[in-house]
């Protein structure tokens, strides 16, 4: 099951950037989003490969940090094998480095595993990396798949994580 994530004050933790690349994770962030607006994740027969809640979410951040000054591209990950952060391969790594040269900051929607990548990838640019999530337990949901080709979450639980004694 997915992670449950909360949002993070990405605008303010922005201040003093004036470009940003933004680097979604788009499994744990999307189906989070998605439950929270009670939004199917997926339809499939508009897009196989993006969560329109999500997409939106993006763009209203987007609009927030362009508001603030703060230009801002994604850097998208459009193939499945690409939507895990936490198994990127050293060729996703490597071209993220590329894109981040150009930007001041790296804002990164995913959990800790995802924020590690990231910091692991641009580490040689210096570019700052700026957390927009975190971790607030597991998800135990329903999975949910309505005609024509909804696909949902329903009856979400956030399961805390054990912590090791
Ligand atoms: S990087 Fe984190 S948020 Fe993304 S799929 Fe893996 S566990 Fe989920």
């Amino acid at each position: 099951m997915p992670i449950h994530l909360h949002d993070l004050d990405v605008v303010s933790q922005a201040a003093g950037v004036s470009s940003a690349l933004i680097v979604p994770c788009n499994l744990c962030p999307a189906v989070t989003v998605a439950v929270n607006q009670k939004q199917p994740f997926m339809k499939l027969f508009r897009s196989l490969l993006k969560s329109a809640p999500f997409e939106q979410y993006i763009k209203d951040l987007q609009s927030r940090l362009g508001e603030k000054g703060v230009k801002t591209k994604v850097f998208r990950s459009p193939i499945y094998h690409q939507w895990f952060l936490c198994m990127w391969t050293g060729g996703r790594r490597k071209k993220l480095e590329k894109h981040a040269k150009q930007h001041d900051a790296v804002i990164v929607l995913g959990c800790d595993t995802a924020n590690e990548t990231v910091r692991d990838a641009v580490e040689p640019t210096g570019a700052r990396v700026i957390e927009g999530m975190q971790v607030a337990g597991l998800m135990n949901a329903k999975l949910s798949l309505q005609l024509p080709a909804n696909i949902s979450f329903k009856d979400c639980r956030i399961i805390p994580i054990s912590q090791e004694a």
